[in-house]
C-alpha cells in the first residue's frame, strides 16, 4: 500500500497534499422494549485525497481505491480552482510508523448470534425489573477501522483503530411521569468491556424507577458539586469547544474573549486535552493529519494557555501544532477536534467538599444539554439534595443554567480523583461529523452560586 500512496503523491503538483485509505468493518445490535431492532454487520472501503494550493483545499473521496493517480489529479484541479492566496499550513516533521489494536478479545471473531445474546440478556434484566418500566434500549455497536496515511510531506502512517461501544436506557412511567435510567459503556481494548453489565443494566431500571416517587428539584441559586461524568461533559461541551482554533480564528467576539495569559479561574483550576493519555477512546498516537498527538493545557493554574490546532489553525495564529486535526471516516477531511478532554484533579476529598454546605446539590451525568457561545444548560441525569453537609434525598429534573466564563470562576473546590467517562456509542458532533469517539473527564468539582431551574 505504502507504494501505491507513494506513486500516487508523486503525481501531485498542490503544495501540500495528503491521501487516507480506510477499511472499515463494523456490527451492530439494538433492542428496543421486546423487539429486536436492528442488527447487522458491514465492511466499507474508501478514501480521501486532500490537496492544498494557495490557501485552497480541494477533496477527492472515493470507494475505489485503483484509480488514486486520478484522484490525486482531482483534488489539485479543485484546489487550483479555489485557491487565491498565500497557503498557511504548519511544517511537521515527518513520521514513518505502524500502530496495532491490541484486543484482549477481538469482537471480529465473534459471533454476531453470540453478541446478540449477551446483549439481549441486559435487555431481560432491564424489562424485567419492575412493573413500572415499559420499555428499554439496549444498542451495542463495534467497529474496526484500518487506516493507511501518506502525505507529500514524506509520512506514512498506518494505524488500527478499533471500538466497542454499548448503551442501556430503562424507560419508567407513572401516568404523565416519564423518567430514564441510562448506562454506557465503550472501549478500544475489545469485546471484554460490554461483558458482565448485568448490575450496570439493573441499576439504569432501578435509577429510572426510583426517579418517579423523586421529588423535582426547587429552583434557586446552590453550590452544585458535579460527579466526574457530569464534569467532564460540562469541560467538553461548555469550554473545550470555545478552544477549538477554528471556531476563534473565524470570530471575532471570541478572539477578544480567548486571549492567551486572561484568567480563567482560580489557581486551583486545570483544564487539558490529551490524544496521548493511555487508553481513553480519544487517544490515537498520530492526528488525521500526521501530527503527534500530545498532552496540551488549556488552562493551567488558572490561566488560558493554549487552544486546540489543526495544521492550518497553527500557522494562522502563529502557535504550535497540537494534534488535534480529526475525522470521523473517509469521506471527511480532517477539523479541529478535541481528543480526551478534563480537568484535572484538585486536592480535596468529597467529604471535604461537603461537609460545609448547608444547602446545595450533588449533581450526576447529564441526560441532556445545550450550548450557545458562552451560554449552557445542562440537564443532569440524576441529583440528591446536600443538606447540612450530608447527602439527602434523590431529586429530579435538576437543569444547570449559566455562563462558562462565570462558572470557571465560581470553581472553589476540585476533587483529588480524576476518573473518565465510561464511553458509549454518542461522541462529539461537529460540522456534519458526529459521533466522533471524545473522552472526557475530572474528578468531582464544587461550583458556587449555580442557577438550578426544574424542567418544564
Ligand atoms: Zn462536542
Amino acid at each position: 500500500m505504502r507504494e501505491r500512496l507513494e506513486e500516487a503523491l508523486r503525481k501531485s503538483d498542490a503544495e501540500y497534499t495528503e491521501i487516507r485509505i480506510e477499511d472499515v468493518a463494523s456490527s451492530w445490535i439494538s433492542f428496543r422494549g421486546e423487539e429486536l431492532d436492528s442488527i447487522g454487520s458491514s465492511k466499507t472501503v474508501g478514501g480521501i485525497v486532500r490537496a492544498l494550493v494557495k490557501g485552497g483545499w480541494g477533496y477527492s473521496t472515493f470507494n475505489d481505491i485503483n484509480n488514486l493517480n486520478v484522484r490525486v489529479k482531482e483534488a489539485c484541479e479543485s484546489a487550483k480552482m479555489i485557491g487565491k492566496e498565500e497557503s498557511k499550513f504548519a511544517q511537521v516533521e515527518p513520521v514513518v510508523d505502524c500502530i496495532k489494536a491490541e484486543l484482549v478479545k477481538d469482537f471480529r471473531e465473534i459471533l454476531l448470534s453470540h453478541k446478540k445474546s449477551v446483549i439481549e440478556e441486559y435487555n431481560k434484566i432491564v424489562l424485567g425489573y419492575h412493573e413500572k418500566i415499559k420499555t428499554s434500549i439496549v444498542a451495542y455497536g463495534d467497529s474496526f477501522r484500518k487506516i493507511w496515511f501518506a502525505n507529500s510531506d514524506g509520512s506514512y502512517i498506518e494505524d488500527e483503530r478499533p471500538n466497542t461501544t454499548l448503551y442501556i436506557s430503562a424507560t419508567a412511567r407513572d401516568g404523565d411521569n416519564v423518567q430514564h435510567g441510562m448506562e454506557s459503556t465503550g472501549g478500544m481494548t475489545g469485546f471484554q468491556i460490554v461483558e458482565g453489565f448485568h448490575e450496570k443494566a439493573e441499576a439504569s431500571a432501578k435509577r429510572a424507577v426510583e426517579l418517579l416517587s423523586a421529588p423535582p428539584v426547587t429552583g434557586g441559586k446552590y453550590t452544585v458539586i458535579t460527579n466526574p461524568n457530569l464534569t467532564g461533559v460540562f469541560v467538553h461541551e461548555a469550554f473545550g469547544h470555545l478552544s477549538e482554533a477554528d471556531f476563534i480564528y473565524e470570530n471575532e467576539g471570541m478572539k477578544e474573549i480567548m486571549v492567551l495569559g486572561k484568567r480563567f479561574g482560580s489557581d486551583i483550576l486545570n483544564i487539558i486535552d490529551d490524544g496521548s493519555y493511555p487508553g481513553q477512546i480519544g487517544t490515537h498516537k498520530y492526528d488525521d493529519e500526521g501530527v503527534r498527538t500530545r498532552k496540551n493545557y488549556l488552562i493551567k493554574d488558572g490561566i488560558l494557555v493554549g487552544r486546540l490546532h489543526s495544521r492550518e489553525t497553527s500557522a494562522k495564529m502563529g502557535e504550535m501544532p497540537t494534534g488535534n486535526a480529526r475525522s470521523i471516516g473517509y469521506q471527511f477531511p480532517p477539523i479541529v477536534r478535541m481528543t480526551n478532554t478534563y480537568i484535572d484533579k484538585g486536592n480535596s476529598s468529597f467529604e471535604d467538599m461537603i461537609k460545609d454546605v448547608k444547602l446545595g446539590i450533588y449533581a450526576l451525568d447529564m441526560i441532556g444539554g445545550q450550548t450557545a457561545m458562552e451560554m449552557f444548560t445542562f440537564s443532569a441525569a440524576y441529583a440528591y439534595m446536600i443538606r447540612d453537609g450530608k447527602i439527602a434525598e434523590l431529586i429530579r429534573d435538576v437543569v444547570l443554567t449559566g455562563n462558562v466564563f462565570e462558572t470557571l470562576l465560581n470553581i472553589d473546590m476540585i476533587g483529588d480523583k480524576l476518573e473518565w467517562a465510561p464511553g458509549g456509542p454518542g461522541g462529539c458532533g461537529k460540522s456534519a461529523q458526529s459521533p466522533l469517539p471524545v473522552g472526557f473527564g475530572g474528578p468531582h468539582i464544587r461550583i458556587q452560586n449555580v442557577v438550578v431551574g426544574g424542567r418544564q
